[in-house]
């Protein structure tokens, strides 16, 4: 069966809406599949209405930005209630501070003489209720600044480029108590991403576990074939489930599309056996 448990629409920082994303789902077989956008679920209704036409289980997800120890870590949730009022007030309060962000990397960008990038990038997150790096890293390319999306990234907008502005994310143990409260599970997005190793690694999966975490993305477009190894090594260790997916945005963008998921390890045990 094929699954994909994260992608993203015009609701956060993807190119598709929800239902052109699940059609594009159910032309490449894909079974189960869960919209995670960024710190927003408002693609889920739709999302969901378009699975159920076309015969795909739905999972709503949700793909939260949260800051551990200074870092940028992402923690999906699944199978959650977007009408639990946690949920919602703290997905509302990221989308507040990613707002101030982007006036900050804007600001950034016009005194590395590139000019009115807020209302550049607004434009690409025009369908979406949320604004991220990636609608700037489109204008940049858009605007001729840049060639290519990861150039964008590399040139201005990763950490430690010119541009760079940390989002604040939400607590860990107040992202994970926001999803279980909603009634899913939390899930550690692409740990091979975050460039942790050894002890900070380690201190990383156990805060997430008692945090009350529940899986951990084995396979994910970050994840090299030693990452995927290492990952359902740990996801064991820790008594994690493991999860995969696209972390699909556009076609032509990114890794992977839709459904793929490469060499899945025989001995994870799959997110999906508990629902
Ligand atoms: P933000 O949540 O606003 O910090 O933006 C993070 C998003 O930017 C990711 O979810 C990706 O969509 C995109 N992104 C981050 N790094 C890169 C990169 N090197 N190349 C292309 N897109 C990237
Ligand atoms: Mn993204
Ligand atoms: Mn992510
Ligand atoms: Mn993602």
């Amino acid at each position: 069966m094929k699954a994909d448990l994260h992608c993203h629409s015009t609701c956060s920082d993807g190119k598709l809406s929800p239902s052109d994303l699940v059609a594009r789902a159910e032309t490449r077989r894909v079974a189960l599949l869960a919209l995670t956008d960024h710190d927003t679920t408002s693609g889920l209704a739709e999302a969901a209405r378009r699975a159920e036409a076309a015969g795909i289980k739905f999972v709503p997800g949700v793909e939260i930005s949260v800051t551990w120890r200074g870092e940028s870590i992402h923690v999906v949730g699944l199978q959650i209630d977007p009408a639990h009022p946690p949920l919602r007030e703290g997905l509302a309060a990221l989308r507040a501070r990613r707002l101030e962000r982007a006036a900050r990397i804007a600001s950034r960008l016009q005194s590395l003489g590139i000019p009115a990038s807020l209302e550049g990038a607004s434009a690409h997150a025009a369908k979406g209720d949320l604004i991220g790096r990636a609608h700037f890293a489109r204008y940049l390319v858009a605007s001729g600044h840049a060639r290519d999306l990861p150039s964008a990234f590399r040139q201005y907008l990763a950490a430690g480029r010119p541009a760079y502005e940390p989002q604040e994310g939400a607590a860990l143990d107040e992202a994970v108590a926001w999803i279980r409260g909603s009634g899913g599970v939390a899930v550690l997005a692409h740990p091979g991403r975050y460039g942790l190793e050894g002890p900070q690694r380690d201190a990383l999966f156990e805060a997430f576990r008692d945090a009350g975490g529940s899986g951990v993305e084995v396979v994910s477009p970050s994840h090299g074939r030693e990452d995927v190894a290492r990952y359902a090594r740990l996801a064991k260790a820790y008594g994690l489930y493991a999860s995969l997916g696209s972390d699909f945005h556009a076609p032509g963008e990114g890794r992977r599309d839709l459904g793929d998921a490469v060499h899945w390890p025989d001995d994870c045990t799959p997110i999906w056996r508990t629902w």
